[in-house]
This record gives structure tokens, C-alpha cells and sequence, in this order.
């Protein structure tokens, strides 16, 4: 039976992927990716040659249903974004979600995602945490930082080099400038970092060492 795979991709380093990712983007009769010419490198380096449509957040809406239809006449589809997990703050959602209402098989790979490897390294407690994603940029930011000064649970965000300082230092106004964080940048990449320290401390450090690349912020939760 044709089913929509869903398949982790590299973060950074093109070597973590899994073999069977590669044997599934090689039998699939059609691969959605959100940039077909980013993912042409992966497909390119392991001699994937199944055809790629494009797949991204301004026509996930409109094309949902569409595939569904394909994955019930047959087509293996599988869904890949431009790194880690489609889904993960990636499109995915929407066309999981049709696929589950109309009954159709969805497969999920184990794979490459930012915020584990990001919490893990964080050395923060590990054994309870929330992912919330990138922070709301306006409307409803403030209300959300409220809501986590009161979340003990360890808190993972991602987060564009270019409001790294911001957002710590919001961050502190809201949590307290002595909570600990880690800032994990490039995973995986050439120049990975992983910088511990309180919300003040790496704030100061990232307003006097602008951050570049790729970033995931870990923080302590709330202790009583
Ligand atoms: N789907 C991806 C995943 O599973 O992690 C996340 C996609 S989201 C559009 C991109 C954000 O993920 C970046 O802005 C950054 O916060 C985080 N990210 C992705 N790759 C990263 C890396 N190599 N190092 C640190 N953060 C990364």
C-alpha cells in the first residue's frame, strides 16, 4: 500500500542520515522538499534521482490535498525540508494531518533534528523539557515570555542570529538575568559552539561577539 513517508535530513554535516533515508528517498516515486535546489546537494552527493517538487510553507495549503489524492492512487511521497525534521518549526504538519483524517498511511523516520542534540549538550536537566519553537516576533511575544517565567520545565528555542541578543536579554528581563542557558550555534558544521552561562552573561558575550550561523537556545526552567 502507497503510504507519505516523512524523512529527517542533515543539519549540517551531510553525513548524518540514516541508510535507510537514502533507501526510501531512492524508492520514492516522488520526493516533496521545501527548496529543490538545497536538497539537490544532498540528493546529489548520494545518487539519489528521484524527481522533487517543491513543497513549502506558501503552497503546503493549497497542495495538501492534491497529494493526498496522489498517496491514495498509488505514489510513494516522501516529505523532506531543507534540514532536520519536516514538521519541526518546517512544513509537515498540514500534510500529516490530512493524510491521518483521510487514512492514509504516514510513516516517520527517527533522524536528524536541532533541539535534541542542542538540550543534550545544554548539560540543563534533560529528563523533562518544552520545545517552543521560534519566540511570536510581535503580537503575542510578551505574553508568552510571561507565561514561561513560570515553566520549570527546561525550555528549548531556535532562534536567527540577528535576535540572539534580544532574546536573551527579553529572556532575562522575564526569567531572571542569573538563569542558566546554553546557546548551541552550527551543529554539526565547522565552527559548532556551545556556550554556557547565565542570560546576562551571554547576552554581554553575543553583544560583543556578533553570532553568526545557525543557533538553538537552551534555558534552565523555573526552581522553587
Ligand atoms: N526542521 C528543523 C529541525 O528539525 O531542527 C528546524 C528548521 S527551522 C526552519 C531552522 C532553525 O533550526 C534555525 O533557525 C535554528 O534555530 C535551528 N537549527 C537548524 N540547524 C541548526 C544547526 N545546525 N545548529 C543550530 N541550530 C540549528
Amino acid at each position: 500500500m502507497s503510504k507519505l513517508t516523512i524523512i529527517p535530513t542533515p543539519i549540517g554535516n551531510l553525513e548524518d542520515i540514516t541508510l535507510r533515508a537514502i533507501r526510501l528517498l531512492q524508492e520514492a516515486d516522488l520526493i516533496l522538499a521545501e527548496d529543490t535546489r538545497t536538497s539537490s546537494v544532498l540528493m546529489k552527493k548520494y545518487g539519489i534521482t528521484t524527481r522533487m517538487e517543491s513543497h513549502h510553507k506558501f503552497n503546503e495549503h493549497k497542495k495538501v490535498s492534491a497529494v493526498a489524492d496522489r498517496i491514495e492512487s498509488g505514489e510513494n511521497v516522501a516529505l523532506i525540508s531543507d534540514a532536520g525534521t519536516p514538521g519541526i518549526s518546517d512544513p509537515g504538519f498540514l500534510l500529516s494531518r490530512i493524510c491521518s483524517e483521510r487514512g492514509i498511511e504516514v510513516e516517520t523516520l527517527p533522524g536528524p533534528t536541532a533541539f535534541v542534540p542542542a538540550l543534550v549538550n545544554s548539560a540543563l536537566p534533560m529528563d523533562r523539557f518544552c520545545f517552543e519553537g521560534f519566540l511570536p516576533m510581535k503580537k503575542g511575544r510578551q505574553t508568552r515570555l510571561k507565561e514561561l517565567a513560570e515553566e520549570k520545565r527546561t525550555m528549548i528555542f531556535y532562534e536567527s542570529p540577528y535576535r540572539l541578543v534580544k532574546t536573551l536579554t527579553q529572556l532575562a528581563e522575564y526569567l531572571g538575568g542569573e538563569r542558566v542557558v546554553s546557546v548551541s550555534r552550527e551543529l554539526s558544521k565547522i565552527h559548532e559552539e556551545n556556550r554556557r552561562g547565565t542570560l546576562i552573561n551571554l547576552a554581554e558575550w553575543y553583544t560583543k561577539n556578533e553570532p553568526r550561523g545557525e543557533i538553538v537556545i537552551v534555558v534552565d526552567g523555573r526552581k522553587d
